[in-house]
């Protein structure tokens, strides 16, 4: 009899719930369930997008960029200075940078050792110097002094690749042309199986043809937030995370499935 009850129990929660793996899913998804995605079975499925888009929301309402910034120019910079290095860090460099440089034409004129001393402790800061005073002058030379915002003048600005573009883009104009792709959302999206692609842009592809265009901005920030605070990259807080039943991650530290 307790058998019986808990195969009912368990095709019940397939039937809500397709996604999830348990020891009597089929090994292979049925044909008719893998045109949902170009992985293995139901990871893409649609509902399943739905509930995790809608979870994340709910954890993360008033996600948003966490560089400080005044105007899409701060944030082009202060981004440019994000690689390889935390948020936290270059939030404590960029008040003094823009004080000494408030302007593009400031800081295209500035020599390179005046920038590096002021970026150094955001690491590379030899190159890092070297791209915000280059971007600084095409901003002034080509663009007026304004930054640009379409995606592709906005590449051909030294240091400027497709995660600064869509952070300038996304979270100052409001224009959501791709999806940024971070350590963490590259990180939480091949857990999440939303991609088994290792390079951002690859993964950046992936993600346009999964999540909504609609939802493209606020899903990096969520995205973003919930790497930082649950599903950090050494030991995910699976216990305490909003997505765990629809994660099947060989990475995760506790599972109810
Ligand atoms: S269940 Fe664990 S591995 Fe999966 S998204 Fe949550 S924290 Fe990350």
């Amino acid at each position: 009899m307790a058998a019986m009850a808990m195969k009912k129990l368990a095709k019940k929660a397939a039937k809500k719930a397709p996604w999830r793996r348990s020891k009597n899913s089929p090994a292979k998804a049925p044909a008719t369930q893998k045109k949902m995605g170009r992985n293995t079975g139901l990871e893409l499925d649609p509902k399943r997008i739905e509930e995790l888009l809608k979870r994340l929301q709910a954890a993360y309402p008033n996600a948003e960029c966490a560089l400080h910034h005044r105007n899409a120019w701060e944030l082009m910079i202060a981004t440019i200075l994000s690689a390889q290095c935390t948020d936290v860090r270059v939030n404590l460099v960029t008040p003094a940078l823009f004080k000494a440089f408030p302007t593009p034409k400031a800081m295209a004129a500035a020599s390179l050792p005046e920038l590096e001393e002021l970026i150094r402790t955001t690491g590379f800061y030899r190159n890092k110097a070297k791209s915000i005073r280059g971007a600084a002058q095409m901003v002034e030379t080509d663009f007026h002094g304004e930054v640009p915002h379409t995606m592709d003048e906005l590449l051909r600005i030294p240091g400027v690749a497709r995660k600064t573009a869509n952070v300038v883009l996304g979270s100052w104009f409001g224009i959501a042309v791709g999806v940024v792709v971070d350590t963490h959302v590259l990180r939480l999206s091949r857990r999440l199986e939303l991609t088994k692609e290792t390079t951002p842009e690859k993964v950046e592809r992936d993600l346009m043809q999964v999540i909504p265009q609609a939802r493209w901005i606020d899903f990096s920030h969520e995205m973003i937030y919930h790497g930082r605070q649950i599903c950090i990259a050494r030991k995910p807080r699976c216990a305490d995370c909003t997505l765990e039943r629809l994660c099947n991650s060989p990475d995760k530290t506790w599972s109810s499935h």
